[in-house]
């Protein structure tokens, strides 16, 4: 028979899954000899059965009774007696913590006798009548579904009528003549008197909190959150204990730690005479804990050497809620804290400090996203501002600019040297370039899965979305902040906060966050730049997880960058290499002209010419990068964008030399044979097209350009005493063969370029892995490779048969709504497909050739979830955007402290 109930005795902390968090908690407290009230927890298995069948097991209305019967004989009272009634509290409990979704019920056992004999026994009037009115207020709400203002109406008009200041003001009588009101809202409500019979009233809320895991706002929660939805909520039986008994008694919450800065010392709230729900309401300002030594000496210092206690056995920020009955102080619940991002790597650190946690275990402690938390630039706390409006914040960072409200307009404004906010109704692939331009992006339409939010989140782009109170007018070149009645123009400076939503007119200055100037120029630097305390000891802190993280982990970290700033700020940010250096952006710009000449050649000797114009030019780039990576590897990948991306738009060239022709105009040669280029090498579906190596293939020397610049960029390198290191990339192969000749060739022009300058030169020449064939036939490709670099972007939309920038805009939404990702795959790399490939690819490759060494270059290489996917396939490094090199540093480093305590285990 499945065991549905356990006593507080019973259960342990690491019983979540079944008794919830909650239930654990509490039972692990009993265990530990705290004051815990009796009581007994519902499993979850019992709720997801009662969801399952539409009604409780019938076994558990027997384990139920058993239990509190055993409660009762603990403390000597029977449910509901009407001469000294036992009162209990149903309280919901999770394995993951919900706030504020799910209900409890306090006070349940409270009828019309009861009340009198918790009066007589407690020689407390106005107590018994404030619990059965809050009993009643509480049932009608949550178990019977009645809407919860109008009690609060009736409350707070009876209050408004006498004069009260608040509820200590109102008499027995009036809570008397509450109970009788709340009683008949019920009865108009539910077409039946309240219920009196105490076990009835138990078996009524706990079927209402086993429903109240499906209702709306539950499983919004939880899709928001990431919980699943099939776990089922526990609930906890538990002795009432009364913190309304008057000025003796109150209720509390508190914290072992201030979670919001991490200072050590304690922090709470505490109100005298009040029962739990009461301080979180806010229905009078609470005192602090201090308050509390001053009040009640004995409980105080009961409650600190709890508190220490807890802190002790789960090493680690506790958060507590306990209850005073007349000078008793019981606790009623705990669990480890959630912090802020600062709070958790100041007290990680001063756990360390205080010997009860290892400095490996502080790594774990903390997360690649409170890094990045810590790493946004900040508006300057001290500036003044007005708010406009406010959005939904879907990628944090503070920006200030120009408001632009199209893509060549935030180019031109970018390149005159003005910072720019994009700003659109909602955005599409289309603005990609506006957005790179852009220092932030503001829409008025879109949530946070929107394609700017993804988009923006992807650049590390501070953006703030659906910000519906703005009526974007592209063509006039307006904004209409409709509740303001203000309107902005193009040009007009606004500021947006990324962790708020909020939108501000005019110029907030902007300072970079403590934290980015130690990554950026280290610790000294950053000590010197903020004399505060509290920043320095937060700024050391990061120091000292950083540094044992670097230490352990096995994963090295390199960065994705096409140019000597992107190149120099990566490496400053602790990068040991570039992984992905692109070459399209080489051809683009001014460059664009000689790329249009070598695909509209028509003779050997004109190409040549081409190539003989861009050889300098590539060259010199080289050389900036290698420079700025002296003494590091740069993964240099050869051109990989399909060929049309050099060339102008089909549809506007046409359109373009057909009204020329209708005017008269004369049409050059150059301008027809361009367009004949054009069309010929349109494609229907160019991200399978005429790309990476099979360009190469195609064109005739165009690798051969631009490995002979790689090379010969080597040379002048070291002539200069440096030490370069390039190695080269083939993107898109899916076939052995294709590596092959491209090798063939590479070696030939190398061999070239080391007789000519007399260097022996020895560059690595490897390939991605970014089409499902390539990792099949991985084995094969390696026995031609040096190095792979999964290209997992690539990679997930070939496994998938995607195209990026069409399926998010045009489906993603509902594939979330239907749950078939919990989260995008270009975000977080889908472990079971692309991932099989991924770990395929590498096991296939070291097979063909032992040394083979594996990175990934993509997106995925700075996301926490994937860093420590990549980790696990023993990769040799990770390549991602230079702003999340230290958050992949850091998360490569609890992957393998985590990786090592598995293995240990
Ligand atoms: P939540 O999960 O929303 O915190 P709880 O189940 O913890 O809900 O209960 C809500 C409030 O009621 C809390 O302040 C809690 O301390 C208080 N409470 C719960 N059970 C009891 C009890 N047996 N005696 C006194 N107060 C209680
Ligand atoms: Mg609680
Ligand atoms: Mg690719």
């Amino acid at each position: 028979m499945t065991k549905y109930v356990y006593s507080f005795t019973e259960g342990n902390r690491d019983m979540k899954d079944l008794l919830g968090g909650k239930g654990a908690n509490l039972a692990e407290m009993t265990t530990l000899g705290l004051p815990v009230p009796p009581g007994f927890t519902i499993t979850t298995e019992a709720c997801r059965a009662y969801l399952a069948a539409g009604e409780a097991p019938e076994t558990l209305d027997v384990e139920v009774t058993a239990h509190l019967r055993e409660v009762e004989q603990a403390m000597g009272r029977r449910l509901g007696d009407p001469s000294d009634p036992l009162l209990v509290s149903v309280r919901s409990g999770a394995k993951f913590s919900m706030p504020g979704m799910m209900e409890t019920v306090l006070n349940i056992g409270l009828n019309d006798e009861s009340v009198e004999g918790l009066a007589a026994q407690s020689g407390n009037d106005r107590f018994a009548w404030d619990s059965y009115r809050r009993l009643i207020q509480m049932f009608g709400k949550t178990v019977q579904d009645i809407d919860g203002d109008r009690f609060a109406d009736i409350l707070h008009k009876l209050q408004a009528d006498k004069g009260y200041k608040g509820d200590l003001d109102m008499t027995t009588a009036d809570l008397k003549h509450l109970v009788e009101e709340f009683k008949k809202v019920v009865e108009e409500e539910t077409g039946e008197a309240f219920p009196q019979d105490p076990r009835r009233q138990m078996d009524l809320a706990i079927e209402a909190v086993f429903r109240s895991w499906n209702t709306e706002r539950a499983r919004l929660y939880r899709r928001r959150e990431r919980i699943p939805n099939d776990l089922g909520t526990a609930v906890n039986v538990c002795t009432m204990v009364f913190g309304n008994m008057g000025e003796t008694s109150g209720t509390g919450v508190c914290f072992t730690r201030d979670p919001s800065t991490g200072h050590s010392g304690v922090y709470g709230d505490y109100l005298v005479n009040a029962q739990g729900e009461d301080v979180v309401a806010g229905i009078r300002n609470t005192l602090s804990l201090a308050d509390l030594e001053r009040l009640d000496k004995k409980s105080y210092d009961e409650l600190r050497s709890i508190m220490v206690k807890l802190e002790t056995h789960y090493r680690d920020l506790c958060d507590i809620e306990f209850t005073i009955q007349q000078g008793k102080l019981w606790m009623l619940q705990t669990r480890v804290g959630k912090r802020t991002a600062a709070a958790a790597f100041r007290v990680a650190t001063q756990l360390v400090d205080e010997r009860l946690i290892t400095t490996d275990e502080a790594v774990t402690r903390v997360t690649g996203d409170q890094l990045t938390a810590l790493l946004f630039p900040q508006f300057d706390k001290a500036a003044e501002k007005t708010v406009v409006t406010k959005g939904m914040p879907a990628s944090p960072g503070a920006a200030v600019g120009e408001i632009v409200l199209d893509n060549d307009q935030a180019a031109s404004r970018v390149a005159a040297g003005a910072s720019v906010i994009l700003v659109r109704r909602e955005t599409n692939p289309d603005d990609l370039a506006g957005m790179m331009a852009a220092s932030g992006v503001l829409t008025a339409r879109g949530g946070k899965t929107s394609h700017a939010a993804v988009v923006a989140r992807g650049m590390g782009r501070c953006c703030v979305v659906g910000a519906e109170d703005l009526v974007v007018d592209e063509a006039a070149g307006t904004i209409h902040v409709r509740s303001e009645d203000l309107v902005l123009k193009a040009g007009d400076v606004i500021a947006i906060d990324g962790t708020t939503g909020e939108v501000f007119k005019g110029d907030v200055p902007v300072v970079d966050s403590p934290v980015m100037t130690y990554i950026s120029k280290g610790l000294e630097a950053a000590l010197d730049a903020s004399p505060d305390a509290d920043t320095q000891d937060l700024v050391r802190s990061v120091d000292r997880i950083l540094t044992r993280a670097d230490r352990r982990r096995c994963l090295e970290v390199r960065a994705n960058a096409d140019n000597p700033e992107d190149a120099e700020r990566a490496r400053s940010f602790g990068a040991q290499g570039i992984g992905l250096c692109r070459t399209e952006h080489m051809f683009l710009g001014d460059r664009r002209k000689l790329i249009e000449a070598v695909i509209l050649a028509e003779t050997a000797e004109e190409r040549q010419e081409a190539f003989d114009a861009l050889m300098p030019l590539q060259k010199s780039d080289f050389i900036g990068i290698f420079t700025a990576m002296d003494g590091l590897p740069v993964t240099v990948r050869l051109i990989d964008p399909p060929l049309h991306e050099f060339l102008p738009d089909l549809t506007e060239l046409s359109v373009r030399l057909a009204l020329k022709a209708e005017r008269g105009e004369e049409v050059t040669d150059h301008e027809r044979l361009l367009l004949e280029a054009v069309k010929a090498n349109h494609e229907q579906n160019p991200m399978l097209g005429l790309r990476g190596v099979r360009l190469g293939l195609k064109i005739k020397g165009l690798f051969a350009l631009q490995i002979r610049a790689i090379a010969e960029a080597a040379v002048e390198c070291r002539k200069r005493g440096l030490d370069p290191r390039p190695e080269i990339m083939v993107p898109l192969i899916g076939s052995d063969r294709e590596l092959q000749i491209v090798r063939d060739e590479a070696l030939a022009i190398i061999a070239d370029v080391s007789r000519e300058s007399g260097m022996e030169l020895d560059l690595p020449i490897g390939n991605m892995i970014e089409l499902p064939r390539a990792a099949i036939r991985a084995e094969q490709i390696a026995e031609e490779s040096d190095f792979f670099s999964f290209g997992t972007n690539d990679l997930t939309q070939t496994a998938w048969g995607f195209s990026r920038d069409d399926v998010e805009v045009s489906f993603f939404n509902e594939y979330f709504t239907y749950g078939i990702f919990g989260i995008s795959p270009f975000e977080t790399l889908d472990i079971q497909g692309v991932g099989e490939l991924v770990a395929t690819g590498v096991r296939r490759g070291r097979r063909g050739n032992p040394n083979l060494h594996c990175g990934i270059c993509g997106e995925h290489g700075g996301d926490p979830a994937s860093i420590h996917f990549f980790d696990g396939i023993g990769l040799d490094y990770v390549s991602c955007s230079p702003f999340r090199v230290p958050v992949a540093r850091l998360e490569a480093g609890r992957a393998a402290i985590a990786d090592r305590a598995e293995a240990t285990a």
